[in-house]
């Protein structure tokens, strides 16, 4: 089931997507919808659709009550380019491959949604770059989550753009400031559940104004999804809602020599295997 959240009338409402067309559910926001789950059935036969096209979706959990926990450095080729870019800060720059996964966080306020213009905050940055990421939604609480139960607890998946200020990334030693900009975190178009998703098998893309820049497939995480469960539930409780980064692939801009950074107009488009396509312009 695909799962999305959208604008009516100025409130945020939740829907079912079926093809070309949605089924607003009785739910006060998403993560009431996950937390309620069980009662989606009662409500989708009640449903009055409404045309797909008609309504203008935000991103699926568009305030989320906690930060978006991310993880960095989580493909090979990637941990490569990032290391040789000179971006990278802090003790263990240079090193390809870390020991434990690199595990930062970006603010509610940073999500924004598909089709929505995000930001390059000009005077703060100039250097804004791409991340296109599988994310993992969380189903039910947990902590200590073992590795063997970690599927039990995602509710989803969705796409999401970490989009970086590498300046500030970089210059800050903690990634926090170059993460979490109002808008870096573009969000959707949907949450697709778990039971229709493969997800250590997905094709994971990323153009910028139409050119091909990230082509890889989620099996070549370098921390696959059990290990982000266990590791970042060790000792801290997860929560319904919550949403897991799974880190990017090869081909940011700063894989390239002379990077190529976001300019005014650019568009970035992400998708992913069955969880359709996040399209954001930047200015
Ligand atoms: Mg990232």
């Amino acid at each position: 089931m695909k799962l999305a959240s959208f604008t009516d009338q100025g409130a945020t409402r939740v829907a079912a997507v079926e093809e070309d067309r949605v089924l607003p559910l009785d739910y006060p926001d998403m993560t009431s919808l996950i937390e309620r789950f069980g009662e989606i059935g009662a409500k989708l036969k009640s449903a009055v659709p409404l045309p797909l096209g008609q309504i203008h979706l935000t991103a699926p959990i568009p305030s989320p009550r906690r930060n978006i926990i991310c993880v960095g450095k989580n493909y090979r080729d990637h941990a490569r380019e990032f290391s040789q870019s000179g971006f990278e800060a802090g003790a263990i720059a240079g090193r390809e491959i870390d020991q434990f996964p690199a595990v930062f966080t970006k603010l509610p306020t940073s999500v924004t949604g598909p089709g929505a213009t995000v930001s390059l905050h000009s005077h703060v940055t100039s250097s804004v770059d791409y991340e296109a990421e599988l994310a993992i939604v969380i189903g039910k609480a947990g902590r200590d989550i073992p590795r063997q139960n970690a599927f039990d607890y995602i509710f989803g998946y969705t796409i999401i753009n970490d989009v970086t200020a590498r300046d500030r990334q970089k210059n800050h030693k903690q990634w926090f400031l170059g993460k979490t900009l109002d808008g870096f975190c573009p969000m959707g178009p949907w949450i697709t559940t778990a039971d229709e998703v493969d997800a250590e098998n997905l094709d994971i893309r990323c153009w910028v104004n139409g050119d091909l820049r990230q082509s890889a497939n989620t099996r070549d995480l370098i921390f696959d999804i059990p290990t982000l469960v266990s590791t970042i539930s060790a000792g801290t409780t997860l929560l319904p809602g919550d949403i897991i980064a799974t880190g990017t692939p090869a081909g940011v801009g700063i894989g390239f020599d002379p990077p190529k950074f976001l300019l005014s107009g650019d568009t970035v488009s992400v998708s992913i295997t069955g969880l359709g396509e996040l399209s954001n312009v930047f200015r």
